[in-house]
């Protein structure tokens, strides 16, 4: 499987003009580590996740534009292999880290999570290496409208360094309420995850789905999955005007995407751990839904 991987990106970016370029982007992105606390930062300038950035998700806008993730509407030099439950792994075009991969189901349809859950463990298990991640369709995803993953290369992935920290299934002090499961066991996480979700749905009011980002991977035969609770898409400073940044799983996972220079020169950590509070589940909800989950144990 990352044999196959690798020769596919290699072939790629050979023959796919777009991703050529996407890779020369991200060779040229500068990357800076700012210190939080007692967690590490680190923000990434990429000037080609623009358009991923300030995309327009409400239904209107999204209805009105061919979606770039059905087989009919790609690039005709771009390629992927099919995976699993009815996937197909592309490489991204976009990336931000390396190896950046896009796994998109075979059919048109909404981004849900709702039975995706062990697809998702199945592929972080074949992607050593790699992390996988879900945005929600208001949680950061620009193709809100087709269900996918992501999927890229661990090499530089902070979280997985802190999460060490976690107390239980928490993180204490670190700035943005997530979920931290882990454990050998598929059908005990599915459960652990999918009861998350529901306690989630029900302290928000949110259905079908409440906002959520996840990333996960599986390593020394174990899976460790941070489940993200949001409280909204967006931070306010990006409506003002302020700074054009809008979060989703792999910024919360420690990689902060700034596409502009010049936020990219003058934001700082303490500006991302408020923004990070601020998209992340509030705490007195997020302490409510663990208190239930401790309780469901
Ligand atoms: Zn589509």
């Amino acid at each position: 499987m990352i044999g196959a991987i690798d020769q596919l990106l290699e072939r790629q970016a050979r023959s796919w003009p777009r991703l050529a370029k996407g890779i020369r982007g991200l060779a040229q992105a500068q990357t800076r580590r700012v210190r939080i606390d007692w967690f590490d930062v680190f923000i990434r300038h990429i000037p080609h996740r623009m358009s991923s950035t300030t995309a327009a998700v409400d239904q209107e806008s999204v209805a009105k534009r061919p979606c770039f993730l059905c087989a009919s509407n790609l690039d005709p030099e771009e390629e992927g292999f099919e995976f699993g439950a009815g996937f197909t792994i592309y490489c991204n075009p976009f990336p931000i880290v390396e190896h950046h991969l896009t796994i998109v189901y075979k059919e048109h349809g909404m981004q849900h999570i709702a039975h995706q859950i062990g697809n998702m463990l199945d592929i972080a298990a074949s992607l050593p290496g790699y992390f996988v991640v879900y945005n929600g369709p208001e949680c950061g995803a620009s193709a809100p409208d087709h269900m996918h993953f992501q999927a890229g290369s661990r090499k530089l992935f902070p979280i997985e360094r802190d999460v060490e920290r976690a107390n239980g299934m928490i993180v204490p002090n670190y700035s943005r309420n997530v979920f931290v499961f882990r454990g050998p066991n598929r059908s005990v996480l599915m459960d652990r995850m999918d009861l998350t979700i529901e306690l989630l749905a029900n302290a928000t009011g949110k259905r079908p789905e409440p906002l959520i980002n996840i990333a996960l991977f599986y390593e020394r035969e174990e899976w460790v999955a941070c489940l993200f609770p949001r409280g909204k898409h967006r931070p306010d400073v990006f409506y003002r005007g302020e700074l054009t940044v809008s979060p989703a799983s792999i910024d919360l996972c420690g990689i902060f995407v700034v596409p502009f220079e010049q936020d990219f020169q003058r934001i700082t950590g303490d500006q991302i751990a408020a923004i990070f509070r601020e998209v992340t589940l509030p705490d007195d909800v997020f302490q409510g839904v663990a208190a239930k989950l401790e309780s469901a144990r």
